[in-house]
């Protein structure tokens, strides 16, 4: 009898041990280090396709996505980044005023990096419009704006060590081929072409750091010369989603408003703290 309740013992002892041993392991294998948010401007969802957006597509394929994704009303670039940042709409008293310069009044709502603090994530801001600095907090670490070479500047954000790591990354061009040339005109399209094949590398280096949240979305679309107006095709916008550790099913073809990018992370980020 003793006997037995000493082999019982040892192996409840044992036991305890490998859970002890195993659980620092279980709970760092489910943390995100890596959180790369790229926000095409004026992406419009029917743009994506195979021979398009090869690398987009790529993430598609692995992850989940939804090309019925909508924007604030009006659709514009500040304000929808706005609500993407801050989760407040235009309509529910979030920013209406869709311009902003240097000097100026800028956002004092928490927004996605307050949350990315929160997570001990150093945080970078790249964008390539002037008016996007109306976004940058105090939870900002790193911020830069250039407007051809913001995809550059998260690369070097990325690369400069392997600390926890949240990035937001702005990309001009579309919004300047559209009202030129059209949504979804041959000059729109190679100019995606070309923003799709400038991404890879940068992503491609958030993969290999591991334990990484990808996601790939847009302010606002467009149609013929113009945007911003009431034409349903303005308001569309897609989000694509990855992460080699998350569970991300739940976001396949949801019914995405852009004010819900912040719960979204929120939901990801603190779960996996
Ligand atoms: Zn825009």
């Amino acid at each position: 009898m003793n006997t037995r309740r000493t082999t019982v013992r040892m192996f409840t002892r044992i036991s305890i041990l490998i859970i002890l041993a195993l659980l620092p392991c279980i709970v760092l294998a489910a943390e995100i280090k890596s959180v790369l948010i790229i926000s095409i401007d004026s992406l419009h969802p029917d743009a994506l396709g195979e021979e398009t957006t090869k690398t987009i597509n790529e993430i598609m394929k692995k992850g989940v996505f939804t090309l019925n994704g909508s924007s604030t009303a009006p659709p514009l670039t500040l304000l929808s980044h706005s609500a993407m940042f801050s989760g407040v709409g235009p309509d529910k008293g979030g920013l209406t005023e869709n311009n902003w310069e240097s000097g100026q009044k800028q956002i004092d709502v928490k927004t996605i990096f307050d949350d990315a603090k929160r997570n001990h994530f150093f945080t970078g801001f790249f964008y390539s419009k002037e008016k996007l600095g109306y976004l940058i907090s105090g939870a900002v670490d790193q911020c830069q704006l250039d407007q051809d070479f913001s995809v550059e500047n998260a690369i070097e954000f990325f690369k400069e060590s392997n600390a926890k790591k949240f990035c937001f990354l702005h990309i001009s061009g579309l919004d300047r081929t559209g009202p030129v040339e059209g949504w979804m005109s041959d000059g729109y399209m190679e100019e995606l072409f070309f923003i799709d094949e400038s991404i890879r590398p940068l992503i491609d280096l958030v993969i290999s750091r591991k334990d990484y949240l990808i996601i790939i979305t847009s302010d606002h679309a467009g149609h013929e010369k113009t945007h911003g107006s009431e034409h349903q095709d303005d308001a569309k916008l897609p989000l694509v989603m990855t992460s080699d550790i998350a569970e991300l099913t739940q976001y396949q073809e949801m019914r995405y408003h852009v004010t819900q990018l912040k719960n979204i992370l929120i939901n990801i980020l603190d779960f996996r703290k």
